[in-house]
């Protein structure tokens, strides 16, 4: 498609879990270079610092007040800035295209005529795998993975049946306010209540938490620790192994 000079692009860039040494190079520099950044709540400020003096930056989320421009008003920002031509370096927490919204946000500036560019990033779930030493797959006990949404349309009707259990890890990204329907519906499609779970909460950042249970202690877990977002949910015989254990017994002579 050939498009006008004078239209901007728009990067959606992955911005990792938290720490700014855990962005791609192509990251970093885009941020270095910026001259817009349009960010999410979850973006850690020693990312946004990477940036120039003179880069405007707009939030779309205010983590504090709960409240997050709706996803169509992004869409339109997006597209209005870049057909003003500009630039626009479009930061999310994580990977864009996991659970980010980044194909709602490339289709609205595709229809719009705007290029996209995507940059990827180190997801949650690979940021918390290595923080906390759990190894997302392992010869011995799991050979797949899968990426679920615990806060989604429809949580209840939909099929999970044969997503954790034997020889597999279930990572759950925003499960924390649905712990107790999460571990309930496992539990109902035959998964035993003592296959072990790790919550992960504030992955690759300086405060994060690796807390251990069995799938029937999570919803109680989850309200004792007082879990927070962001957190992730790993569920599978991987977060039980001797090298998660060492990580967690670094971590607590770290604090
Ligand atoms: N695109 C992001 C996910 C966005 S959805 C990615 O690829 O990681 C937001 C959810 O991601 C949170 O509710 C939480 O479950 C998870 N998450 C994001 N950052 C996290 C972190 N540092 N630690 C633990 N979970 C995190």
């Amino acid at each position: 498609m050939t498009h006008s000079p004078a239209i901007g692009t728009v990067h959606l860039v992955g911005a990792g879990p938290g720490d700014p040494d855990l962005l791609t190079l192509r990251a970093a520099r885009l941020i270095m270079h910026a001259k817009l950044i349009v960010h999410d709540g979850l973006i850690e400020p020693a990312v946004l610092e990477l940036a120039g003096p003179g880069a405007r930056m707009i939030s779309v989320a205010k983590r504090r007040a709960h409240h997050t421009m709706p996803q169509e008003d992004i869409n339109a920002l997006l597209v209005r800035e870049a057909l003003a031509g500009n630039d626009v370096v479009r930061l999310k927490g994580g990977d864009p295209f996991v659970f980010g919204r980044g194909g709602e946000e490339a289709e609205a500036c595709h229809a719009a005529g705007v290029p996209v560019k995507i940059v990827p990033g180190i997801s949650a779930a690979m940021g918390a795998a290595a923080s906390a030493g759990i190894p997302l797959t392992h010869r011995e006990d799991a050979s797949i993975v899968t990426f679920v949404a615990g806060q989604c349309k429809g949580l209840t009707e939909q099929d999970w049946a044969g997503l954790a259990g034997k020889g597999r890890t279930l990572v759950i990204y925003m499960g924390v306010k649905t712990a107790p329907q999460i571990a309930e519906k496992l539990m109902a499609d035959g998964l035993a209540p003592d296959v072990p779970v790790a919550v992960v909460e504030n992955a690759a950042r300086s405060d994060m938490r690796v807390l251990r249970t069995a799938l029937a202690g999570l919803p109680d877990l989850v309200i004792r620790a007082k879990v927070k977002s962001p957190a992730l949910i790993i569920i599978g015989d991987v977060t039980a192994r001797e090298n998660a254990a060492l990580a967690r017994v670094a971590l607590e002579a770290m604090s």
